[in-house]
């Protein structure tokens, strides 16, 4: 090539084809139906259940409170949250290594959207076959109707999902009063709009190149692999040479293998990929290459499980060990977290108090006595009003000026009041003393001490 030629302009951005994948029915499909059914139950009928007056999953950011089956875990139990997203991960780890990508191909919200918005795109549009059609078809009525009966049907469930994502947060029923009368908030306002959109886009045009290009985990799962991961894999030796044939045909006479070359693996995936080609990134182990396999298998009278899930190692008659050491290490960090976690929270006090001095005062003379005076803070964890009375301990003649009576507290509320302690005139030394306050749960005899001082000045 001379200095003055260019080589031939290569493309950034390629238009990636649509994909048409056929509906399948089968074991895995069953499988995938069953947990897209469960878990958009839970997002969608979680947020409506209240025991006792209370949103059973509600992440109350406005309070700082999450509210969790039961369980309201405050900014002060940010670790328990994060322990609780550490055995996420270890959970997705022993999973991964077990059978692959079982979160991407049956528990993935964005697998579990595309397929709604998939369903809803045969409802109003059919077939792939005729999908594809229409597609390539001149715009007539039959195509705007569908098109629109489509976009209707998307638009619908993405803007209910977001509503149901900002329910999350802002109790869902005040959220559902409000919606009618357009009285929703502007972070609310642009938080379901977003949801919408971002589920609208993934579900409906992004679909597989969100896992091919966005999501991260396809690009660390594979140091969680190994060979005795269980993964989707086309039996090589079983399946080729691969070719066409007639059902009664004497196809190893012809020196063909078990695979037909019908395509129906391909025509299925949601990637667009064809598992024939060995273990791609792009596969998001959706399993509806196994089951349209083992249909065409079927009804050429072979065994099933020329496309199935198995390892490396089987694959090359290799010995496969499936429980295996790494199994049993992420089993055990599993259950180390899961006990901390337990023993966290049946140790956790559901009263906390706290005491900060005044600063602006040291000190006070009230008649015969010495006054110091304090911030109070009550916090109640629990799900019952608390009535709590004040106590001070640890210096002679010590008492507590103010508040004079219990004060209530709402649970999951946090109350703040001024504290006023008073001590005798000449019952302690000079200095900053140390003495204790106590916070006592009058129903349940719950106690709280707090540690803090006292200053006593050397002329009062
Ligand atoms: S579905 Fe099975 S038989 Fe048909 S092309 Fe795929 S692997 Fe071969
Ligand atoms: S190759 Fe098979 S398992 Fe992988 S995404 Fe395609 S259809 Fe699903």
């Amino acid at each position: 090539m001379s200095q003055t030629q260019t080589p031939d302009a290569i493309p950034l951005y390629v238009k990636a084809p649509k994909i048409y994948p056929r509906e399948t029915s089968g074991r895995f499909s069953r499988l995938r139906v069953i947990a897209a059914w469960v878990l958009l139950g839970l997002y969608y009928v979680l947020p409506w259940i209240n025991v006792g007056g209370q949103q059973i999953v509600l992440f109350d950011l406005v309070n700082r409170q999450f509210h969790f089956f039961g369980l309201t875990l405050w900014p002060q139990d940010l670790f328990i949250l994060s322990l609780l997203l550490a055995m996420a991960a270890l959970s997705l780890f022993f999973f991964t290594a077990l059978a692959g990508r079982l979160w991407c191909g049956y528990a993935c919200p964005q697998t579990v959207w595309t397929e709604v918005f998939l369903w809803m795109e045969r409802v109003t549009e059919g077939s792939r076959n005729k999908r594809m059609k229409l597609d390539k078809s001149p715009w007539n009525r039959d195509k705007i109707a569908r098109k629109s009966a489509k976009q209707f049907l998307w638009i619908t469930f993405a803007l209910w999902t977001g509503f149901t994502f900002v329910g999350f947060f802002v109790p869902i029923r005040d959220l559902a009063v409000r919606v009618p009368g357009f009285e929703l908030g502007g972070w609310e306002t642009f938080w379901l709009f977003f949801y919408a959109f971002a589920t609208y886009g993934n579900a409906g045009y992004l679909r597989e190149q969100v896992c091919k290009y966005m999501c991260p985990y396809a690009r660390f799962q594979s140091a969680m692999f190994d060979d005795n991961s269980l993964v989707i894999s086309y039996d090589v030796a079983r399946g080729e040479p691969r070719g066409s044939r007639r059902r009664d045909a004497d196809y190893k006479d012809m020196g063909l293998g078990d695979c037909i070359d019908c395509m129906a693996c391909v025509h299925v995936c949601p990637t667009g990929i064809d598992i024939r080609d060995g273990l791609q990134i792009e596969c998001i182990a959706c399993a509806s290459c196994i089951d349209v396999c083992d249909e065409v298998m079927d009804k050429m009278g072979y065994p099933r499980g020329l496309v199935r899930y198995t390892t490396e190692n089987a694959l090359n008659n290799k010995p496969t060990r499936i429980i295996r050491p790494r199994l049993f290490i992420y089993l055990a960090a599993l259950l180390l977290l899961a006990t901390v976690i337990g023993v966290i929270l049946t140790g956790r006090d559901p009263l906390i108090a706290d005491v900060l001095r005044d600063r602006t005062a040291l000190y006070r003379l009230a008649d015969t006595e010495l006054e110091n005076s304090y911030s109070l803070k009550l916090t109640n964890r629990s799900n019952e009003v608390m009535s709590i009375t004040i106590d001070g301990d640890g210096l002679p003649g010590i008492r507590v000026v103010e508040p004079r009576r219990a004060l209530d507290v709402q649970p999951g509320d946090t109350l703040e009041v001024p504290l006023t302690v008073a001590l005798p005139l000449n019952a302690a030394d000079p200095g900053m003393l140390p003495m204790t306050i106590t916070a006592t749960d009058e129903a349940s005899g719950r106690v709280q001490v707090v540690e803090t001082r006292f200053y006593v000045p050397r002329n009062p």
